[in-house]
């Protein structure tokens, strides 16, 4: 048998490629052994594991300090959201250690922001019962006047470690998002706290700590919020609480209300159990200056609320931005709706065919923001208006206003209290306030005693505001004959000879 040609190579055709100044050798058949012999091939090939194999120890290392971090450290994250987070910021912004304002406390923080707290001297922006001007029962905030301010250092963005004690050492991480508040176009925040995990009890230390120090600022205020932007926003720095004592209406008028919202207050199970929306309505009307939106700061103040103040008739004021107002309502406020007869005057105007009067605040929407499906659950509103005969009777429903209350020009009874207020302690027997009363009496500004509602001599009654008297009383401050003096100028403009 003639032997057999051995197999021909499988590989027949074979080409040489230059490579970086050496040559590679492929054949069309793949061979493994050929390519691992290339040098340059098998450097390729082991810095490419190297490379991987450092990637690997990278992640892992990573993934380790992830987990260690996850076992080892605690993170608290706080959104600007949250009611806390100016709490906990401005519990990071006092100053601890005598000596030194920060010292201690932040150890290592190199990047710090300012907030200013200012708080107008103006008389006017006061609450203290007779230092207020007359202007507008809410004082004036942002007007002109001598400002005063003060300053507060807090952590600014970044990463900050402080300490908190003695071997407690807090990492701080205060973060601007991309994201915005829709309604005031301020950029989200966050404020993460990070501590060892065998330190995790600190945060409720540190949370009621920063809580108790907000309560304490917010001790004996009244928050006052305002339309911004299509929700709520604080009204400058809360104010001093307005004394219920410092508001004089007409006798019992007062009591009358606040017993009124007391009692609602201890009513909610009563409420939830019926399944009715847990709301009150009340409203004051009557000639401007009598003591309305001042009344309803003080009882604020009072029951410990806020007060979210929102004016019909302000421009650019919708139905369905007042919807959004009453469904966002800022937590334990009470509601004003100052100037309620815009609405029903909107709806007298001249609309397009369309129903559209511009924007504006309609009666329609006023009911439907009052008790929609959308309106908050609960609420105690307040709505005055100086123009009551201007008001529709489908108004004066349980829940939209439960309670009418005229608050009217001063009354002899209210006169006599503001002197009391006024010069109490350097009249004490009472014969200034008998002569102040009577010379009112004699210009026809309050009624006699007896006559409740009449002139004394049967002529036209001239009226006065409680504010125009605390207007003089203010021009007279310890004064008491001058003030007396000067009745004549309560005389309203119309009356003048
Ligand atoms: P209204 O809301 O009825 O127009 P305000 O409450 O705005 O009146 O009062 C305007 C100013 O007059 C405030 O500074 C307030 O202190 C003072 N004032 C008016 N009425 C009274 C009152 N009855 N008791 C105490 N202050 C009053």
């Amino acid at each position: 048998m003639a032997a057999q040609d051995p197999m021909p190579p499988l590989s027949t055709s074979s080409t040489t490629l230059p490579i970086s100044g050496t040559t590679l050798s492929t054949s069309s058949i793949f061979n493994p052994d050929e390519l691992f012999k290339n040098p340059v091939f098998a450097g390729g090939i082991g810095l490419a594991g190297l490379g991987a194999a450092a990637a690997a120890g990278r992640r892992g290392v990573i993934a380790g300090a992830q987990m260690l971090r996850r076992r080892l450290l605690v993170n608290v994250e706080i959104s600007r959201r949250d009611p806390s987070y100016p709490w906990v910021l401005a519990w990071l912004s006092e100053p601890r250690a005598p000596g030194g304002f920060l010292a201690k406390r932040i150890t290592r923080i190199h990047n710090l922001s300012v907030a200013t707290a200012t708080k107008s001297m103006n008389p006017s922006s006061s609450t203290g019962g007779s230092h207020n001007s007359p202007s507008n029962g809410l004082g004036n905030l942002g007007s002109d006047g001598p400002v005063q301010a003060s300053f507060f250092l807090q952590p600014g963005y970044g990463r900050h470690i402080i300490q908190h004690r003695p071997g407690v050492f807090i990492a701080i991480s205060r973060e601007k998002q991309s994201t915005a508040n829709m309604a005031t176009g301020e950029p989200h925040e966050t404020v993460t706290l990070t501590t060892l995990y065998a330190h995790r009890h600190v945060f409720e230390e540190i949370f009621s700590q920063a809580h108790a120090l907000a309560a304490q600022a917010a001790e004996g205020k009244t928050p006052v919020y305002s339309v911004q932007g299509m929700g709520w926003g604080a009204l400058g720095e809360p104010r001093t609480k307005r004394p219920l004592a410092s508001v004089v209406l007409d006798r019992d008028v007062k009591e009358h209300i606040v017993a009124d919202v007391r009692d609602f207050l201890h009513r909610h199970p009563w409420y939830v159990d019926r399944g009715i929306p847990y709301r009150r309505g009340y409203l004051l009307y009557g000639p401007p200056g009598s003591g309305k939106t001042s009344f309803i700061q003080a009882l604020a103040g009072e029951l410990d609320f806020g007060l979210a103040v929102v004016n019909l008739s302000e421009i650019g004021m919708t139905d369905d931005k007042l919807a959004m107002l009453l469904m966002k309502l800022p937590r334990r406020s009470i509601l004003l709706l100052e100037d309620a007869d815009a609405a029903f005057v909107n709806r007298r105007a001249s609309r397009d065919p369309d129903g559209y009067s511009g924007p504006t605040v309609t009666f329609s929407g006023l009911l439907n923001a009052l008790d929609g499906v959308a309106a908050g659950e609960e609420r105690i509103a307040f709505l005055t208006t100086n123009h009551i005969d201007r008001l529709d009777p489908a108004l004066i429903r349980p829940g939209r206003v439960d309670m009418m209350m005229r608050i009217g020009e001063a009354t002899s009874y209210q006169a006599g209290q503001m002197w009391d207020r006024f010069y109490g302690d350097i009249d004490r027997d009472g014969s200034g306030r008998a002569r102040f009363l009577q010379r009112l009496r004699d210009l026809r500004l309050i009624e006699d005693e007896d006559s409740k509602g009449h002139a004394g001599d049967g002529g036209t009654r001239r009226h006065t505001s409680t504010a125009a008297i605390q207007g003089l009383f203010l021009f007279n401050k310890n004064d008491k004959e001058g003030a007396i003096g000067m009745v004549e100028g309560l005389i309203p403009r119309q009356f003048e000879p």
